[in-house]
């Protein structure tokens, strides 16, 4: 098996999280940078009662306060690819995935198209956020 190169430095700068949120539908209710809602993670234990999930896009970590996991752009991936994180072969796996699904190597395809329509979508929600905020 080829070993493909995985620059986990550059992949973290270029990862928007919103971005990744809406790959994986996640519907979180946002407050400035802190995005909350109910955890998506396939491995949360326990009822979904409460938005328990908590998101910085900007800070670009997440953590859930029912289940206990957090972490950073690629340990979310890899929860809900139904990775382990913590084992490092599966963390790569999760990293190659979201280097050829959401990285900047993407170019030219259609899933670049639907990737700037997400941008542009995230965008019109944080507009949206800008114009309730004023009308407070
Ligand atoms: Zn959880």
């Amino acid at each position: 098996m080829p070993h493909e190169w995985v620059n986990y430095e550059s992949l973290r700068a270029e990862l928007s999280f919103i971005e990744i949120l809406h790959h994986y539908g996640v519907e979180l209710k946002e407050r400035g940078e802190q995005w909350q809602g109910f955890c998506p993670l396939p491995t949360h234990e326990g009822k979904r009662q409460s938005p328990s999930f908590s998101a910085n896009v900007g800070r670009r970590v997440w953590q859930c306060f029912g289940c206990g996991a957090k972490g950073n752009l690629i340990e979310f991936a890899a929860r809900m690819e139904g990775l382990n994180p913590d084992d490092p072969d599966e963390f790569r796996k999760a990293a190659l995935f979201l280097q050829k699904t959401l990285g900047e190597g993407t170019a030219g395809s259609e899933r670049n198209q639907k990737l700037s329509q997400r941008k542009r979508r995230g965008n019109e929600a944080r507009r949206r956020t800008w114009r309730m905020s004023l009308s407070l």
